[in-house]
């Protein structure tokens, strides 16, 4: 199956509803993308449906005062968006009707190249491939593509693939514009991405080099990349809970107690609220931490790991995929070395 088909199928049964795609209105479509700029879907739901409640058309928003439509975008911030959408109704207004072609759409004040690809998309059925934050990361990653994507080559070659992945079908384009960032805002997501119910696993370059976390590649981002994270040792008089590391990532194959990642140095607090820490491990247990951000090193990564050690005197339901180890066992099982020394050399 060609990837675009992967996608569209994947789409029929997971996309999101979004009231935006119920309509093929220019205007309704550039509302929404100019307010989805910097604000999440759920948030930017009731503003759309706000938004257009009062301003249903182009015309509308041309002739509405620059105070009533502030008042409307109050709470969204990035209020520059809101004063762009408004000079550029007028421009709307001014010249009579949507522009339709993708340079006239550019034009648009606050129309960058994104906005102006998806309203010819979405409105117009086009045939332009829409690449936004989420495109970026699923065609980064699937091919493996290092060229970074904030440099004008980056941009190009991006571009170019996405154009060349469009389905056969002009009429199946806009589809798939939308089944393609779906896929990214919800199973190829930037942090722990769901590779394994992915139905691109089995070709996906990243995955199969272990290294999904090094995409998308950033000019700017410094070649070492830092990550946070918190194990729990768990044990029970049955033994220590381990489970073996999946693929891509470092360290695969080897075994480990439960880790936790988070995008900074977590608090106690933090650790004892996350939903695996909630769901498998009760109130009972006697909590002692035995390392605290300890730095490790690896190519092009830095580690920043905290260590706790968590008993309990009464066995425990075991999570999925984790067994439970009795000391003298141990040695028979392959733990990364940062885990080895936050153990045993403390
Ligand atoms: S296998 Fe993982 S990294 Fe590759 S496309 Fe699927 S979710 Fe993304």
């Amino acid at each position: 199956m060609q990837f675009a088909e992967v996608i569209l199928e994947w789409y029929a049964g997971n996309g999101r509803s979004l009231p935006w795609r119920e309509s093929a209105d220019p205007y309704k479509i550039w509302v929404s993308e100019i307010i989805l700029q910097q604000t999440r879907v759920a948030q930017g739901m009731d503003y759309y449906r706000r938004f257009l409640r009062a301003f249903p058309t182009v015309e509308a928003l041309a002739e509405a005062d620059e105070d009533a439509v502030m008042k409307q975008w109050q709470g969204l911030g990035y209020y520059s968006r809101a004063r762009n959408l408004h000079a550029a109704a007028r421009q709307v207004a001014e010249r009579g009707a949507f522009p339709s072609t993708l340079e006239e759409v550019r034009q648009l004040k606050g129309v960058g190249d994104y906005t102006a690809a998806a309203i010819c998309s979405f409105a117009f059925g086009q045939r332009v491939a829409v690449v936004d934050g989420n495109v970026y990361r699923v065609l980064g990653r699937y091919f493996a593509l290092a060229t970074p994507i904030d440099t004008s080559a980056g941009k190009k070659a991006f571009a170019e693939l996405a154009t060349s992945l469009l389905p056969k079908d002009t009429a199946r384009v806009a589809d798939y514009n939308q089944a393609l960032m779906d896929f990214g805002a919800l199973q190829c997501v930037p942090a722990s991405p769901h590779c394994d119910t992915c139905p691109l696993a089995e070709s996906c370059g990243a995955l199969g080099a272990g290294n999904v976390a090094d995409f998308p590649v950033k000019s700017h981002r410094t070649q070492v990349k830092e990550r946070h994270f918190v194990y729990l040792a768990v044990s029970t008089p049955e033994g220590l809970w381990l489970h073996r590391r999946g693929a891509g990532d470092i360290w695969q194959g080897l075994y480990e107690v439960s880790l936790l990642e988070f995008d900074h140095a977590a608090s106690i607090q933090e650790v004892q609220a996350h939903p695996f820490v909630q769901q498998h491990l009760p109130e009972g247990g006697v909590w002692s931490q035995v390392a605290s951000q300890r730095k490790h090193v690896l190519t092009h990564r830095v580690i920043w790991a905290d260590c706790y050690r968590l008993r309990y005197d009464k066995p425990l339901p075991l999570p999925p995929e984790f067994i439970a180890v009795a000391p003298e066992d141990l040695p028979r099982y392959a733990l990364p070395r940062l885990l080895t020394l936050l153990l045993f050399n403390n």
